[in-house]
């Protein structure tokens, strides 16, 4: 697992989510996708977001970027973003993204500069008719005050941080002419080219081969230590989260169920659907013994987007639901121990 030297002590607050509600009011009704998440990352923390598909992770980090796509809107909470200290008259040290228009110039400001986001597929990101190095450029020369010969300059010494090979020849370059290892590389020079606070990885890894992946995540470990930035890492593999994070949030169905550190997620798991999802990670001592017996899936399926339980959103295929109970209250997330949250009957 990773290590992780930074104590709570020296660590302070980069971004605080409260109650945040992302939903998606359409004619068939209402899709909650994020519906009341409380998340807190520190600087230089590496936080993981894991559940399924459909558990809300992804439109979180849209909802951080303000990139959510209509018809969805945040229609409650707050994303509070500790921005570093700016000399302006007009700046403030503490802003709640949530509330800015999406083309606010101080959002503008903030995006794609203090805070930057890597997606699952590199050709979302790139355009595929411009050269990378004209794209990290163009990142480089809005948010800085330099010149294109200077831009130019930042964006190779960027893709030779990635190492990227040849960065100067691959500057000219075109996204086709990549490797997909290397546009991945290519995407996350652009994102590191104003040396952002915080990194929003969505599944930056899932599209690409393990070995490729295995370069990629030591990459980003790598240039989180370098620039002292923090990542959300959003994903739905444990072992990335086991390699990467140092605190872990369990999504499901747009609520936050568990929250606590990477060793707890693994060896003290306290909610059912974290013990289902740790359940079934195929282990490799059956594979080496050829053992053939089914992976242990979690029973059910995540219910339709449109549909509201009442109770609890798991007790449909929960193993140790209590009729009467988890059917009929919502949990709350409690606070077990320092650091340690989950939302689950069983503990109130
Ligand atoms: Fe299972 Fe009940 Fe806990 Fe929900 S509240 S996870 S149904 S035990």
């Amino acid at each position: 697992m990773a290590s992780h030297e930074n104590g709570a002590g020296t660590q302070d607050v980069l971004l605080e989510i409260r109650d945040l509600k992302t939903h998606f009011a359409l004619d068939e009704g209402t899709v909650r996708a994020v519906d009341g998440v409380d998340l807190d990352v520190r600087r230089r923390q590496v936080v993981g977001v894991v559940g399924e598909s459909g558990c809300g992770k992804s439109m979180t980090a849209m909802s951080i970027m303000r990139l959510i796509p209509p018809p969805g809107q945040i229609v409650e909470g707050e994303i509070r973003f500790h921005r570093p200290f700016d000399e302006r008259p007009d700046a403030k040290d503490i802003v709640d993204l949530a509330q800015f228009e999406s083309n606010d110039r101080q959002l503008r400001d903030i995006r794609g500069n203090q805070i930057s986001m890597v997606f699952q597929e590199p050709m979302t990101a790139l355009s595929p008719v411009r050269t990378v190095g004209k794209q990290i450029a163009e990142a480089i020369l809005l948010h800085q005050d330099v010149n294109k010969a200077e831009a130019r300059d930042i964006s190779i010494e960027t893709l030779a941080r990635v190492k990227m090979p040849n960065p100067e020849q691959r500057f000219d370059d075109y996204p086709f002419q990549l490797s997909g290892g290397m546009r991945q590389r290519a995407v996350i020079a652009m994102a590191l080219a104003c040396r952002p606070q915080l990194l929003i990885a969505d599944e930056p890894t899932t599209a690409l081969d393990v070995t490729t992946e295995a370069q990629i995540l030591d990459l980003m470990r790598e240039l989180q230590a370098e620039y002292d930035m923090a990542i959300l890492y959003i994903t739905h593999n444990l072992g990335v989260v086991a390699e990467m994070a140092e605190e872990v949030v369990v999504m499901y169905l747009g609520k936050v169920v568990e929250r606590c550190d990477v060793d707890s997620i693994f060896y003290n798991p306290k909610h059912p659907y974290t013990k289902g999802l740790l359940n079934s990670i195929p282990r490799l001592e059956d594979v080496l013994q050829d053992k053939r017996e089914k992976l242990n899936a979690i029973e059910g399926m995540v219910p339709s987007s449109f549909q509201r339980l009442s109770g609890c959103a798991f007790h449909p295929r929960c193993p140790d639901f209590m009729p009467g109970v988890c059917d009929e209250a919502e949990p709350q997330l409690i606070q077990l121990e320092e650091g340690h949250a989950v939302r689950c009957h069983l503990y109130t």
